[in-house]
């Protein structure tokens, strides 16, 4: 039996990050930058007006200065434009800087009449211009490899003029329900029949840290079964089966897994809900066996594997962080296992407040439907105190904890 410490600890260090693949510069979003990227050029590429205004030189301008205006430099403008001594040359934001400007007054500080600009205060040398690779210079890395690409890298990618983007490939991870009682969704269902969840709440979860799922349907409880289906799912960079890993008559799970050559790491974690979860590795591809029970097998991807996914894809930083919140009830549980607790968090007045997000039973999927975070119970602790602090992770799709508008 693992701990859930160590288990995390194996599962992470058993698999590495893969190899580049290059995408379309927007399908680069959310993904992890494979290699450094450079500048091919300055930016900006050439002294530029910050503002719309006159571009002049500061010392022709003690107040109350008026200048003849002698020419027009628009955005976009690649025009050479000079400007000569004494006069004022109008220009747009963006504009390239004439030669021999050395500041820019914005209209808000001047006003024009007759094809003369009249400052209303001495410029300062050098305002409102934005120099030739004052951002970048021509040749420096830009994004580092090991970035997770947002809007501000494809952002600078662009102004690079990087079209194409490589980044870490995404595992194709297989998706296994097993269980006789299983019925996909939208086939007929009887009393003592379940729908698949598992295979579409995986599939999502899956999905929802970036891999690609391949959904392999249902193993049913016999050999042979197993045998065509595990040897499918072992096709994958990953497989993750749900159920039939307890200590059920007919939980094949791992002695088929093993006839397969999977190479079982560890077959317990000290944790609830969770605790029947094996690890194991195929020709160095991870294989998750999680529980049938639907909230377990999702807080087990949430903890153990959603980490090894995302260190597959090239990310460095792999485990949500340990929050603190207050606990807003009394709660009991058994000594001995790490319990994670399915919360609701609230932020008010600047601190988190976590709410049972209702009962605990992992029968009770709804209150995971209700629930935004886990909260980590210690092993040998049985009660903790309302008011007291306890550790949280944010479960996926609830990292933000926006709030909602005040009520108009
Ligand atoms: P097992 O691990 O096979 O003992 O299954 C534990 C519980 O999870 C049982 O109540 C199963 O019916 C349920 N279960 C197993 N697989 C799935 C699945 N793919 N989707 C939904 N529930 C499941
Ligand atoms: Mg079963």
């Amino acid at each position: 039996m693992a701990t859930f410490e160590e288990a995390r600890r194996l599962v992470i260090g058993n698999v590495s990050p893969r190899g580049a693949e290059c995408v379309g510069i927007l399908e680069s979003l959310g993904r992890v930058l494979a290699q450094d990227v450079t500048a091919p050029w300055d930016i900006p590429l050439c002294d530029n007006s910050a503002m719309d205004g006159y571009a002049l030189r500061a010392t022709d301008c003690q107040p109350p200065a008026s200048l003849p205006i002698t020419g027009y430099v628009a955005a976009g403008s690649t025009a050479a434009v000079a400007l000569e001594p004494g006069c004022a040359v109008k220009i747009m934001t963006g504009g390239p800087l004439p030669a021999g400007a050395d500041a820019v007054v914005p209209f808000e500080d001047a006003e024009e009449c007759a094809g003369r600009v009249c400052l209303k205060a001495a410029p300062t040398f050098h305002n409102h211009i934005r120099f030739r690779g004052e951002d970048v210079s021509r040749g420096e890395v830009v994004i580092p490899a090991g970035t997770v690409i947002r809007s501000p890298e494809i952002s600078m990618l662009a102004s690079c003029g990087h079209a194409v983007v490589p980044v870490v490939s995404r595992p194709r991870v297989a998706v296994l329900s097993t269980g006789d009682e299983l019925v996909e969704i939208g086939e007929p269902l009887l009393p003592g029949q379940v729908v698949n969840s598992n295979g579409m709440s995986l599939a999502a979860a899956v999905k929802h840290c970036g891999a690609i799922p391949v959904l392999l349907g249902i193993a049913r409880d016999t050999r042979a079964s197993h045998f065509e289906k595990m040897t499918a799912g072992l096709e994958a960079d990953a497989l993750i089966t749900s159920a039939g890993v307890s200590a059920g008559e007919r939980d094949l799970v791992r002695e088929v897994l093993l006839e397969l050559g999977v190479q079982p790491v560890f077959t317990r974690v000290d944790m609830g809900p969770g605790g029947p979860t094996c690890f194991g590795l195929s020709k160095g591809a991870p294989v998750f066996c999680l529980p049938g029970n639907p909230v377990a097998s999702l807080i087990v991807f949430e903890e153990l594997v959603r980490p090894a996914l995302l260190r597959m894809m090239g990310h460095r930083r792999v485990f949500r962080p340990t929050l603190r919140a207050r606990l807003q009830e009394d709660i009991n549980k058994r000594p001995g296992k790490l319990k994670f607790l399915r919360v609701r968090l609230e932020s008010a007045g600047g601190e988190r407040l976590a709410y049972s997000a209702g009962a605990q039973n992992t029968g009770i999927l709804t209150t995971s439907v209700h629930a935004n975070a886990l909260a980590l119970l210690p092993a040998e602790r049985t009660s903790f105190a309302k008011g007291e602090e306890v550790e949280v992770h944010l479960l996926s799709g609830s990292e933000e904890m926006l709030v909602m508008p005040e009520e108009t």
